[in-house]
Formats: C-alpha cells, structure tokens, sequence
C-alpha cells in the first residue's frame, strides 16, 4: 500500500497523517513545498517527494500512475485535493475507485454509508484505488516510524513537466488565481474556527445572528442534529457521529448539550469555548472557557461589539469603566476573550480561563 498526499505552499491535507498510516509508512507527497510538507508528516517511513508545482489533477494523474502501478492499493485522504486527484487516478490506472472510507488494507476497505449509520465492507479482487476520510482512524504512537527515509520520487514527466502540462496539456483547468476560504463556503471537515449553534439557539433569528458574529471571528458555521433537522441549518452543516467529522483550532458551542452523537464528530479540537445555561452539561464539562449564561444574548452582545467592525479586522475591546483592562498577549485578529467575559453583561460568568480561546482566534498556520 502506498498513500499519495497532495501539498499546497507545504501544507499537508486534511488526514495525511492517517493515510500515511494506513499505508504502513510508505508516501508519495507530490506539490509545492514538499520538503516541508515532509518535515511536518507524522507517521511515514518512505516519503518520496515530487515537487511538482500548482495543483494538476490531471497531468499528476497520467504521471503517477505508472510509477504506482507496483502498489496494490493507493489510498488518498478525502480531503478537497484528495478527492479530485483520486478518480484521475484511478482512471489513469484503469483501476475501481473506493470513497469515503474508514478503513483499508490490502484485502478491501470499509465504507462508511447512509450518514454513517451502515459500514460497508468493500472486499478487493483487483488493484483499487481509495479515499479514507479524515478525522475516522486517527494515529497512535504505534503510528509513528522509528525512522524516517525522505528522498525525491524518481519520475520522468513525458513532456519535461513543463508546467503547462507539455504532453498531458489539456487534462486541467487553468488556474487563474486562487482566493483564500470563505469560511461561510468551506467546507467544514476543513474549517480552523467554527461558530456551533444547537437547541439553545430558538429560532432562524439567533441563527443568523451566529453566522453574522461567525463572519466577523472569521469563523465557520456549524450545528447539531436539532439545527438541521428543524432546517435552521442545512445538513451539510451538521457536526456528529452522522454529520461532519470536524478538527478545529476553536469551537464554540452556543446552546449546545454535547451529546455523544454530536462530539463524536469534534476530534481534538485546540479550544473549546461553550455558553449555555446548564453549567453541568457535557458541552460545559468539555470546554476550556464555559460561560453560564443566555445563548441569543450573549451572540446579541457579540454583534453589537462587532457591527461596526468589518470582517477580519479586530472588534473593539469593551472594558467596563473600573475594570482591569486585559493582560498583553500575542496579536490576535479578534478578542472574544474580554468582550465574552464582560462586554454587553449577558449575565455571563466564567468558569475557566479564556485564553486559549483568544489566542487560538488570533492563531496562524491553521492547516488547509
Ligand atoms: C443515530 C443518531 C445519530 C445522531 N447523530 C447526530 C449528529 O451527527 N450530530 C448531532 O449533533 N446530533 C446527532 N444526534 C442527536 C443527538 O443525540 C442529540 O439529540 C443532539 O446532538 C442534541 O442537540 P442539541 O445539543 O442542539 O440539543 P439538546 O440536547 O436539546 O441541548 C440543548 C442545550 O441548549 C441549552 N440551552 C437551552 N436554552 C438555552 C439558552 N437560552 N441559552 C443557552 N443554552 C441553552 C440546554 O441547557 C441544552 O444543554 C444523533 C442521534 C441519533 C439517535
């Protein structure tokens, strides 16, 4: 088994190191930036790297096929990328294509269909090609190779790899700019911030209200089964065992229980941030900042403080008179942290400290 892991400006995708893993260690990342995307991969052993420009679904396709011809099984994570490079592939190598997988190994995979609710066994009679989906499998230590061997990947492109495609022109759209994720729009598997709304938020009002405060944190909007079930969200949006797997660098949950169902979904997220009136729900004992208060009221505050701030410049502080004003930190694009606590008097309380959720606003590097 072999995984094949595109990298952009040497990022690496959504659940590189999980395929990496469920290669056994042996990688191809192919894009632009692959040494550093190799310093960054966790678990692999062999890492080949192909530093082969912008993405080229196509010509990458028709390159790599021959060289991976020699593996069983190549497996890609699900990530964007990975999903509009693996049908290529698969096609290139006249192979089937195995989606939205859970698991692989040499003798089939297994598929996680209708919502996640069935697992399918795919049982292999020929060389396949599969996606796994981020977020399922996760790595242990076990994971991790004792030792690493990167080298560059011995390819000959037919045309020299003349960036416009040479011998396989004609197989990619041109890329004429690429714009930076409109978190509204992402997709949210992908998503570093994430605005959630559940139960606690009443009415399609409240929701808008979220995804008006969202776009201002430069955040996502996300749900549990209760939004998109009512329509307040669509399906898409939901976060869960039978929704979206989601990883992000902040979460805040407004009006949210956090049933099992629901945090199945939220893998290792960096800060939790959670308002809601019962101070004991499992969504509160999770959070690293836990705010007992009114959910719509606290997201009313957040938009007066932020209505006149355009998106992704920062909110104005709101320190009531006689109040310490915050400690310095590092810059940060917004400051939930001081105006959640005090700003607007939601009647909220803090029970842990919000630092994290500040800094983790302001962070750089959130992966693609
Ligand atoms: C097979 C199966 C699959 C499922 N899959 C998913 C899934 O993928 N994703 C998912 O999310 N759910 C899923 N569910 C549903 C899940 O079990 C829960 O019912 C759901 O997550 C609860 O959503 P909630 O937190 O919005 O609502 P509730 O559990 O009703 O919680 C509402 C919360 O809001 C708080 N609240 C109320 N009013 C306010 C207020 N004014 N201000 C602040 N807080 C307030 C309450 O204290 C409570 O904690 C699934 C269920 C089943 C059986």
């Amino acid at each position: 088994m072999i995984a094949v892991l595109v990298v952009q400006g040497g990022t690496l995708p959504a659940g590189a190191d999980e395929a990496a893993a469920e290669a056994g260690g042996q990688v191809v990342l192919v894009g632009d930036g692959t040494g550093a995307a190799a310093d960054a991969l966790r678990c692999g052993a062999e890492v080949a790297c192909w530093e082969a420009g912008a993405f080229a679904p196509g010509r990458w396709a028709a390159t790599l096929a021959p060289v991976l011809d020699a593996h069983d099984v190549v497996v890609l994570p699900a990530s964007p990328d990975g999903r509009d490079l693996a049908p290529r592939l698969a096609a290139a190598m006249g192979r089937p294509l195995v989606t939205g997988t859970v698991r692989v190994d040499p003798a089939g995979a297994v598929a996680a269909t209708h919502g996640g609710r069935v697992h399918e066994r795919y049982v292999a009679r020929e060389p396949f090609v599969a996606t796994l989906e981020p977020g399922c499998r996760g790595v242990g230590v076990a994971d991790l190779p004792a030792e690493r061997h990167v080298s560059p990947l011995d390819i000959e492109e037919p045309d020299g790899g003349e960036p416009d495609g040479g011998g396989h022109a004609g197989l990619d759209a041109e890329i004429l700019a690429v714009t930076p994720p409109d978190p509204a729009a992402m997709d949210l598997a992908e998503s570093p911030r994430i605005f959630a709304g559940g139960a606690g938020l009443g009415d399609a009002d409240d929701f808008a209200l979220l995804d008006r405060v969202a776009e201002v944190f430069g955040a996502s909007v996300g749900g549990t089964r209760v939004a998109t079930d009512s329509g307040l969200l669509p399906h898409s949006r939901q976060i869960g065992t039978t929704g979206v797997t989601v990883r992000p660098r902040l979460y805040v949950a407004f009006g949210i229980s956090g049933a099992v169902q629901h945090t199945g979904g939220l893998h290792d997220p960096g800060h939790v941030v959670s308002v809601n009136l019962d101070a004991s729900c499992p969504m509160m004992a999770m959070a690293d900042l836990a705010l007992v208060a009114d959910a719509p009221a606290v997201l009313r505050a957040l938009a007066e403080i932020v209505a006149t701030t355009p998106p992704g410049a920062t909110p104005p502080r709101a320190t009531p008179p006689g109040a310490t004003p915050p400690r310095a930190t590092a810059p940060r694009a917004t400051a939930p942290r001081d105006e959640l606590a005090s700003g607007g008097d939601p009647g909220a309380s803090s029970s842990a400290d919000a630092g994290a959720a500040g800094s983790a606003a302001g962070g750089t590097g959130e992966g693609r």
